[in-house]
């Protein structure tokens, strides 16, 4: 069966220097409809430029698409002409991102920025979206929507910058949604109201959901299954409930056991010692060997390869010490 987007192979370049370095190095993922697939690893892992090469929103940056595809609805994206892709995002794909306020338009008022994609998308005309856009302001949670439709956004708190840039997001009934960080700059309330509003809006649309965070609170609470990213590489694929009862990889089992435990205030949070590689220097062998506490010699010397393991459906890890949990004759991933 087709699934909503299937990432196979992707591979992202950076240049740097003389050279270039690999950000995102052959990923694979897929969401079904419906669906949310948290997208985890620490800061510099590849998650944001992953979701990036997704929209093909890398022209701001130095990063190019080099490897693999990125099919939604069985087309795929990155062979779309530069007008495609705009109609795209548009119309089926829609993108959150960690800081309101780089994408808001700080000059003009919120209401012709909620209105013109709804008139290009939608097809509607200037009352009907207007009409289209105060409706999407009072489902994310917005009081007044009426009145902060022609406000410009620095009139705005930043959850309410935020609901709106989910209102607008949403307003053209997006199949998938990917989100970065989408509450990541919000205080604790407010993160969970978002939380819940984008988990309603998805059972009602049966949208689907990339959801990229650090924050392993918000996969549980959100997610259906999770993708593990280290260095540019998906290291580890559970279903949500199985990533925290049975961690495969290593460096999964680090990231859970360095989430503060609940009541223990003055705990420090543990994280994992160690950096992530630089990506100019990659090691040849395991990307995570360096930080590794169970790192073997074959580990420094090659690389295991992502391969579905056996036991449960959709479970996957690369880590030389679950290869003989494998799917006996299954693919390799
Ligand atoms: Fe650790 Fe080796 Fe597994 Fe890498 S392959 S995560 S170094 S045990
Ligand atoms: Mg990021």
């Amino acid at each position: 069966t087709q699934h909503l987007l299937e990432v196979e192979g992707l591979k992202t370049e950076f240049k740097r220097g003389g050279g270039s370095v690999t950000a995102v190095a052959g990923v694979d993922f897929h969401i079904r409809k419906g669906e949310v697939l948290g997208l985890v690893g620490e800061s510099g892992c590849g998650k944001s430029v992953t979701s990036l090469s997704i929209m093909r929103l890398l022209k701001d940056t130095p990063g190019k698409i080099t490897g693999g595809s990125v099919r939604f609805e069985g087309t795929d994206l990155t062979k779309l002409s530069e007008k495609d892709m705009r109609r795209a995002r548009g119309n089926d794909l829609a993108m959150i991102f960690q800081e309101p306020m780089t994408s808001l338009n700080p000059v003009l008022r919120i209401g012709l920025q909620l209105t013109e994609p709804i008139m290009l998308h939608l097809g509607y005309g200037r009352k009907k979206a207007r009409e289209h856009a105060i409706h999407m302001l009072k489902l994310v949670g917005i009081p007044r929507a009426e009145e902060v439709i022609d406000e410009y956004p620095h009139q705005l708190s930043g959850g309410m910058r935020q609901r709106v840039m989910i209102a607008m997001a949403m307003s053209c009934n997006p199949k998938l949604l990917i989100a970065d960080e989408p509450t990541t700059a919000l205080d604790v309330t407010i993160q969970a109201q978002i939380l819940d509003l984008m988990k309603r809006l998805k059972e009602e649309q049966e949208m689907g959901m990339l959801l990229i965070t650090h924050d392993l609170g918000v996969v549980a609470e959100m997610c259906d299954r999770v993708v593990v990213m280290y260095a540019g590489r998906v290291v580890e694929e559970a279903p949500v409930q199985e990533l925290f009862s049975n961690p495969k990889h290593p460096y999964t089992k680090g990231l859970i056991q360095s989430v503060p435990k609940l009541r223990q205030k003055v705990r420090r949070l543990e994280s994992i010692k160690g950096n992530v590689p630089d990506l100019s220097q990659m090691p040849p062998g395991c990307k995570f060997a360096a930080r590794c506490p169970f790192a073997m010699e074959k580990c420094v010397a090659s690389e295991p390869e992502l391969i579905p393991l056996a036991g449960a459906s959709e479970r996957k890890s690369r880590c030389w010490l679950t290869q003989d949990e494998a799917v006996e004759g299954g693919d390799r991933a």
